[in-house]
C-alpha cells in the first residue's frame, strides 16, 4: 500500500486537524502531542522447555490531567511503541468524550500469545504487571484488557499486584472475572455502548434499523457482541470476518451460531449456509468492508479503511468498534462522500465506561446489577453522542474532529485550572 500506516502519525494528524479547527493554544497542543510518560520494559520468561525468552513491553501514560490514567494492555506480535502511544492518546480523548474522571494510557507486549502455553502466558502476564508496578495503581493508572488479553490475564495481574503491595487490590485493574471483583456487563460493554450510539446515529440519519443490514469485521469480544446487538436492534448482520476469512449471507447470519462455529473450528470461515468471501483472508476482509450494507462495523485492527478503499465503502454509517480503523486521509474521503463515521473514541467508549463502573464498585465493595450497569451506560453513551453530534453541526466538521474538539477542550480546561507546575 502506498500510504504509510503508522497509528501514532495518524493520531497526531487527527490532533492537528482538531487543534486547527478549534484554534488551540500552541503550548497546550505541544503538551498533548507528546505522552507524559513512556516505560519500555524487558520481560525475561522461563519457557516450558527450560530456555529463556526475552519479550519487550511498554506502558505509555499520555495524560492524567482529568484523573488517573486508564487503558488496556495488548498482546500482539506486531505491536510497537508507536502503536501503544497512539492507543494511549486515544484513551485520553475517549475518557474525556464520555466525561469520566480518567486520563489515558495503554500497554502492550510484542508477543503472539497463541504460541505460548497457559503457564508461559501466566508467567509473562505476572512479569509484565510486576515490571510496570511502580507506575500503576488504583489512583495512578488502571490497566484493562485489549486485543488478545482477557479476564483471566487481568486476574493474574491483580493477584501479582496485590501480592506486591500486601493487600487485596481489585481496583488496580478492570476487566476481571466476576468472582474476583469484576463488574456485571463488562464483557459486553464495548458493544453495548456501541449499540446505544448506533441507535442515536440511525435515528439522526433516518435509517430504520429493522430494514438495515450490517457487516462486522473481526469476531472477538468487540465484533461478536456488536453483531449480536445489531441483530437485537433488528438489523440483518449479513457478513462477519476474522483473521482467517469472511462469510456472507444476504438473509442474515445468526451471531450465536457463528460464535459456536468459531469456537469449534477456530474461525468464522466455512459457516454452514453462508458463502465464504475471497479464499485469501486479507482480500476477504477487504471485500467485507466494501459490501453494500447500511452499517459497517470495523471491530478488528487499525488502518483498514484507507485512501485506497474509502471511495468503495458503500455503507451510510461506519461505527468504529476497533481503535484507529480509519486513516485521516480516508476520514476526509468518507466525510466528502457524506458517510457518517462514529469515531472509535466515542463508539467503543462503552468498554472504558464500564471499566470505570468496575473501579467504583471495587473501591466501594458494593456490586451493581447488570440493569444498573446498562442504564448508567446508556445515559452516558447517548448524551456523549448528542454532545459530539451537536459540535459536528455547529462547527461543520466531521464526527471525529467534533469528538476530538470536545475531548481536547475538557483536557485543556483541566490543565489550565491545575496550572503548569513546577
Ligand atoms: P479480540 O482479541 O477479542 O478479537 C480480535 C478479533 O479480530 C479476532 O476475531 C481476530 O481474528 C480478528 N482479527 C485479527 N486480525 C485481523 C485481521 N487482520 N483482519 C480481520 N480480523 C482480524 O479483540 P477485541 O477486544 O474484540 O478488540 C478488537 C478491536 O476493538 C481492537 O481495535 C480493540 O482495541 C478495540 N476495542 C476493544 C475493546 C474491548 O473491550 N474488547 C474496547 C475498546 C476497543
Amino acid at each position: 500500500m502506498a500510504e504509510r500506516l503508522n497509528p501514532w502519525e495518524n493520531a497526531l494528524k487527527q490532533l492537528d486537524k482538531a487543534a486547527k479547527a478549534m484554534n488551540l493554544n500552541p503550548g497546550y497542543h505541544q503538551i498533548l502531542a507528546t505522552p507524559k510518560r513512556v516505560l519500555e520494559i524487558q520481560l525475561p520468561i522461563k519457557m516450558d522447555d527450560g530456555t529463556i525468552k526475552v519479550f519487550t513491553g511498554w506502558r505509555v501514560q499520555h495524560n492524567d490531567a482529568r484523573g488517573p490514567c486508564k487503558g488496556g494492555i495488548r498482546y500482539h506480535p506486531n505491536t510497537d511503541l508507536d502503536e501503544v502511544k497512539a492507543l494511549a492518546m486515544w484513551m485520553t480523548w475517549k475518557t474525556a468524550v464520555v466525561d469520566i474522571p480518567y486520563g489515558g494510557a495503554k500497554g502492550g507486549i510484542r508477543v503472539d500469545p497463541h504460541k505460548l502455553s497457559p503457564g508461559e502466558l501466566e508467567r509473562l502476564s505476572r512479569r509484565y504487571i510486576y515490571a510496570i508496578s511502580p507506575i500503576v495503581g488504583i489512583n495512578k493508572d488502571i490497566p484493562a484488557p485489549d486485543v488478545y488479553t482477557n479476564p483471566q490475564i487481568m486476574a493474574w495481574m491483580m493477584d501479582t499486584y496485590s501480592a506486591l503491595v500486601g493487600y487485596n487490590e481489585p481496583g488496580v485493574i478492570t476487566g476481571k472475572p466476576l468472582e474476583v471483583g469484576g463488574s456485571e456487563g463488562r464483557e459486553e460493554a464495548t458493544a453495548r455502548g456501541l449499540q446505544y450510539v448506533t441507535e442515536e446515529a440511525v435515528r439522526v440519519l433516518g435509517i430504520d434499523p429493522t430494514r438495515a443490514t450490517a457487516a462486522v469485521q473481526g469476531y472477538g469480544n468487540a465484533g461478536y457482541f456488536s453483531a449480536k446487538f445489531m441483530k437485537e436492534l433488528g438489523m440483518k448482520v449479513v457478513a462477519v470476518s476474522d483473521s482467517k476469512g469472511a462469510i456472507y449471507n444476504p438473509d442474515g447470519l445468526d451471531p450465536e451460531a457463528v460464535l459456536e462455529h468459531k469456537k469449534k473450528t477456530g474461525s468464522v470461515k466455512n459457516f454452514p449456509g453462508a458463502q465464504n468471501l475471497n479464499p485469501d483472508p486479507i482480500k476477504a476482509n477487504q471485500e467485507l468492508l466494501e459490501l453494500d450494507v447500511d452499517v459497517l462495523i470495523p471491530a478488528a485492527i487499525e488502518n483498514v479503511i484507507t485512501k485506497e478503499n474509502a471511495d468503495n465503502i458503500e455503507a451510510k454509517l461506519v461505527v468504529e468498534a476497533a481503535n484507529g480503523p480509519t486513516t485521516p486521509e480516508a476520514d476526509d474521503i468518507l466525510h466528502e462522500r457524506g458517510i457518517i463515521v462514529v469515531p472509535d473514541i466515542l463508539a467503543n467508549a462503552g468498554g472504558v465506561t464500564v471499566s470505570y463502573f468496575e473501579w467504583i464498585q471495587a473501591r466501594t465493595r458494593e456490586w451493581w446489577t447488570v440493569d444498573t450497569v446498562r442504564n448508567k451506560l446508556r445515559a452516558i453513551m447517548s448524551k456523549s453522542f448528542r454532545d459530539v453530534y451537536n459540535i459536528r453541526n455547529e462547527m461543520n466538521v466531521d464526527m471525529r474532529t467534533a469528538a476530538l474538539i470536545l475531548a481536547i477542550k475538557r483536557v485543556v480546561r483541566a490543565l489550565e485550572i491545575r496550572g503548569i507546575w513546577p
